[in-house]
């Protein structure tokens, strides 16, 4: 089985995102590794996938270089915000497979959110790595909040060029539930609205051949017809995450909570880790779409940061997304028919590369 790693560089950003807040306080995730890296071989196997992420994970360059150099025959990975996408150096994004950076949508809304001139270093900087000959996967990351557009943020960065693909998180729990004033107005006419429009645009270009990377819906598709870890993004299952001191968890949010505790790198095994399955509670464990919704997220599910409201906004929003791809499967295969496209080359990602599937 193949096993996706992310591996905190660092605790410290250089960004204070609205919704996030910037570095993690030292005493709960330290800014340098503190771990000899022989521990890792223990558990990582040629083939697996190997995620930077942090923090800003290319604040500590040399630790990236370090893993890479040792596990040669893995896939390796950057998570990133996207302002130092500079100090990546050619034979290291040789050996990249691919990058997922921040942004929310156009310069305004992302520069809103991350702060001033984010928007034209980031998408600076992809171009850069387009221009040195990088031709793996790009992916853009947005967060999404009431003041998103789905169908207008999402196809401005579909259209910049440089993005193989697009996926986006909803930011409900992260943010003061106060902010989000009109939350059930915003999904109703914001952006339920706003993904079938998506949905026409996908479909529309698939007849005539152009598969477009909405990631959300080739994962969703993937699901429906291949199924996946509970939840899609694979914490616990197939996705572990270990910090900077040693300690591995579930999912990299979950930096200090019980639920998401795993081990201590030195004292788990690689068999612990494949035979690792997740519980869910309810309303999940007992809903129709479990197989393909995956609970959504397990730090929503268990952490309940805006209370019942927030699982049923959630859970509304899955619901909708989950069954427009249903509803559509019969046209999107047609259009695949059309276009002389396999299913196969529909879904996405092809292995865990950190897209969390369920937005
Ligand atoms: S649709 Fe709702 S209840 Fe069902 S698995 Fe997803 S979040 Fe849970
Ligand atoms: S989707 Fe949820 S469980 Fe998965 S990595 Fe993100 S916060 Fe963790």
């Amino acid at each position: 089985m193949r096993i996706t790693f992310i591996l905190y560089t660092t605790g410290r950003c250089n960004l204070r995102c609205r919704y996030c807040g910037g570095s993690f306080d030292p005493v709960k995730v330290p800014w340098r590794v503190k771990y000899d890296l022989s521990l890792l071989e223990d558990l990582v196997r040629g083939g697996d996938v190997i995620a930077y992420y942090g923090g800003e994970p290319l604040l500590n360059i040399r630790f990236i270089e370090n893993v890479v150099g040792r596990f040669g025959d893995c896939r390796h990975i950057i998570q990133t915000n996207g302002l130092l996408l500079d100090r990546i150096p050619r034979w290291l994004l040789e050996r990249l497979d691919a990058i997922l950076v921040s942004l929310d949508g156009d310069r305004r809304i992302t520069d809103r959110w991350r702060g001033r001139g984010v928007y034209d270093r980031v998408v600076g900087g992809v171009r850069r790595l387009r221009g040195m000959g990088f031709t793996g996967d790009i992916i853009a990351r947005m967060a999404v909040t009431f003041e998103s557009d789905i169908y207008r943020d999402v196809a401005h960065l579909l259209g910049l060029g440089p993005f193989d693909h697009v996926h986006w998180q909803l930011s409900m729990i992260w943010l003061d539930r106060r902010l989000w004033g009109g939350l059930w107005g915003w999904i109703e006419s914001s952006y339920k609205p706003g993904l079938e429009r998506l949905m026409e645009l996908w479909v529309s270009e698939l007849r005539r051949g152009r598969i477009i990377g909405i990631a959300p819906f080739q994962g969703i598709l993937k699901r429906i017809l291949e199924g996946g870890p509970i939840p899609p993004c694979g914490s616990g299952e197939d996705s572990f995450t270990v910090l900077t001191d040693g300690r591995v968890i579930s999912c990299p949010i979950a930096v200090e909570e019980d639920w998401a505790w795993v081990g201590l790198l030195g004292t788990i095994s690689r068999r612990e880790l494949e035979g690792r399955r997740n519980n869910v509670g309810e309303p999940c464990r007992s809903c129709e779409l479990l197989p393909i919704c995956g609970s959504r997220c397990l730090y929503t599910h268990w952490e309940r940061l805006w209370g019942d409201e927030g699982v049923e906004a959630i859970c509304a929003c899955s619901r909708h997304i989950i069954e427009l791809v249903k509803k559509n499967l019969e046209r999107i295969e047609e259009a695949a028919k059309i276009s002389g496209l396999r299913m196969d080359d529909l879904l996405y990602p092809k292995y865990n590369n950190t897209v969390e599937i369920m937005p």
